[in-house]
């Protein structure tokens, strides 16, 4: 589904990603973890296709489709989405107006009907239950004067409703009470599928508790330099990063 190769990339003259290489099959969760610093929102950032980020060598191929030479809202269509570490707020534009548009957008370039107004409204219904979203926060402006812990469970109402191929979560689990925290793991443990992925960026095992990765990868200096299974987090949560900082260093 996802397949990156020894993407290089960076900000103005600042080198950030150094080679990094990642293949995400469909069906699979992936937890990137590391260090502050590492990398983890870069790579969200420039697989996103935010404009600051220069990439300056390797591929990234989303369904066989070359990912860097598309508009973020063509990736956006393409089935990728993104919940950022800091979701921005959007002063007058209501969380379900927000939805209707992106729905509707994505809909038409999947060659799918319109849905009518009544059938939005059960999805908005059925999503809403799903992931425990409650309904005062749908008809809210986005994100504005949210929580955290709201933030976050509307990305996961959002994820619900678009229902993305490959989805990217940048510490979702930063800043939640272990309450939200369980229902965003919830969320996303009821909508994991053979037909879609998860990367899930995160600094600390806590999330990992409630959602099982099939792999997990620590980001160091933009490098992937280790890969394995949930017993990895564990291992990091028990030594922290410094003993793979040594290493590396020591590699090098
Ligand atoms: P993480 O998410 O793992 O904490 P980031 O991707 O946020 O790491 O940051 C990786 C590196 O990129 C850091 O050294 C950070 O200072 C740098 N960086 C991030 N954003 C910018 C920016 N806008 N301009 C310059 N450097 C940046
Ligand atoms: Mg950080
Ligand atoms: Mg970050």
């Amino acid at each position: 589904m996802l397949i990156i190769k020894n993407l290089h990339a960076g900000i103005e003259d600042k080198k950030i990603l150094k080679g990094i290489n990642l293949q995400v099959n469909a069906g699979e969760v992936h937890a990137i973890m590391g260090p502050n610093g590492s990398g983890k929102s870069s790579l969200a950032s420039v697989l996103a296709g935010r404009e600051s980020y220069k990439v300056t060598e390797g591929e990234v191929w989303l369904d066989g489709k070359d990912l860097l030479v598309m508009s973020p809202e063509d990736r956006a269509r393409e089935g990728l989405f993104m919940a950022f570490q800091y979701p921005v707020e959007i002063p007058g534009v209501s969380n379900i107006n927000f939805l209707k548009t992106a729905l509707s957008e994505l809909r038409k370039y999947r060659n799918q009907p319109e849905l009518s107004a009544k059938e939005f409204l059960n999805l908005t219904k059925e999503k809403q239950q799903l992931v425990e979203f409650e309904a005062k926060l749908a008809n809210r402006s986005l994100n504005e004067g949210f929580s955290g812990g709201e933030k976050k469970r509307n990305e996961i109402f959002q994820l619900a409703m678009l229902d993305p191929k490959l989805a990217l979560l940048d510490e979702t689990d930063s800043g939640l009470d272990i309450d939200a925290l369980r229902v965003v793991a919830g969320g996303i443990n009821k909508l994991r599928s053979e037909n879609n992925a998860f990367v899930l960026i995160t600094h600390y095992q806590r999330l990992l508790e409630y959602i099982v990765p099939d792999h997990v990868h620590v980001l160091y200096d933009g490098r992937i330099v280790r890969s394995g299974n949930k017993d990895l987090a564990l291992e990091l949560e028990e030594k922290g990063y410094d003993w793979l900082k040594r290493e590396y260093q020591f590699s090098e």
